[in-house]
């Protein structure tokens, strides 16, 4: 594969989730977030995942060590000189990723391919930012990264053959199944999930049941792994709201309303896991 040195844009769970990926199969990742502090501490997380495998006797502590080599933090973007592909997993927001694009344009090298791990948001719309729209796509991979085998693959309009081919070539590599999606909100998986999760904050806002047997319900009822409004917590519950956004501003149709009540949980910062407090509490 002509893919080695690569680029990821956002050290949040789903960036260090994706450098861990990579820099296990063999690559080596450059990490940089807005915040190198975050940056920093996504290396560290990171690192500690790996050490989890290691105590598990799943990994052993030589492969650990040069797993964690192969990931650097780089200062700011201009560390992506030298990358054959960027994957972006920074917030999303529309114009934060449109801007991003624009500047990976100007600082990638012309043979780079450049890939979103947008959950909702137009891979053409990214890709007209650009100067190689041929060369841009959407990688969506699913959280957590290392655990989870699905990585969409998102074409936008003017995506090539040849990007599709070596995403796609990439995937397998990293040991994960693709699907192919079409460049329309929220893509399969995000389109079918959604509304699903939206519902179940409904029915804790009407009072339907306590939030705890809304999830036992998904979970023993469905056999889900994991209830909605803990899989909402795991998501964030601020990424649940973009997306939602996304796909009720873009296809127009109620059933994407976002509850209210997840509204309120976002406004007083209740993120989910990530910061502590969701719809459920978390220590640590
Ligand atoms: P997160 O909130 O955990 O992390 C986002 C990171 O992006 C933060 O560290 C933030 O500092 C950084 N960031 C913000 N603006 C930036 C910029 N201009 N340049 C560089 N870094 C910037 O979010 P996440 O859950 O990791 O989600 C990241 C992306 O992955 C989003 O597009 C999201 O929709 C997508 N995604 C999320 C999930 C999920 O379950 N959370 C699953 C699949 C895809």
């Amino acid at each position: 594969m002509s893919l080695s040195r690569m680029g990821v844009v956002g050290a949040g769970q789903m960036g260090r989730g994706i450098a861990q990926v990579l820099a296990t199969a063999g690559l080596d990742v450059v990490l940089v977030d807005v915040d190198v502090a975050a940056a920093q501490r996504g290396l560290e997380t990171l690192a500690r995942a790996l050490e989890g495998q290691v105590r598990k006797g799943k990994l052993d502590p030589d492969a650990r060590d040069h797993i964690v080599a192969r990931v650097c933090v780089g200062p700011d973007l201009a560390s992506f000189g030298g990358v054959d592909m960027v994957i972006e997993a920074a917030s999303e927001n529309a114009a934060l990723k449109q801007e991003l694009f624009g500047r990976l344009d100007r600082i990638c090298p012309p043979h780079a391919i450049l890939a979103s791990n947008t959950s909702s948001l137009s891979i053409t719309a990214l890709s007209a930012h650009t100067q190689r729209p041929d060369k841009v796509i959407g990688m969506h991979f699913m959280n957590p990264v290392p655990v989870m085998k699905l990585v969409e693959v998102i074409r936008g309009l003017p995506t090539s053959d040849d990007t599709y081919a070596a995403v796609a070539e990439l995937a397998g590599v990293l040991g994960k199944t693709i699907v192919t999606s079409r460049d329309i909100p929220g893509f399969v998986v995000n389109r079918i999930l959604m509304p699903l999760v939206n519902e179940a904050c409904f029915a804790l806002y009407e009072g339907i049941a306590t939030a705890e047997d809304i999830d036992k319900g998904c979970v023993l009822g469905l056999n889900h792994p994991l209830g909605p409004l803990a899989l909402m917590d795991l998501i964030g519950l601020d990424t649940t709201l973009a997306i939602l956004e996304v796909l009720h501003r873009e296809l127009g149709e109620d059933k994407y309303r976002p509850c209210p009540l997840l509204r309120q949980y976002v406004a007083a910062g209740w993120y989910g896991r990530k910061v502590g407090r969701g719809f459920f509490t978390y220590a640590g």
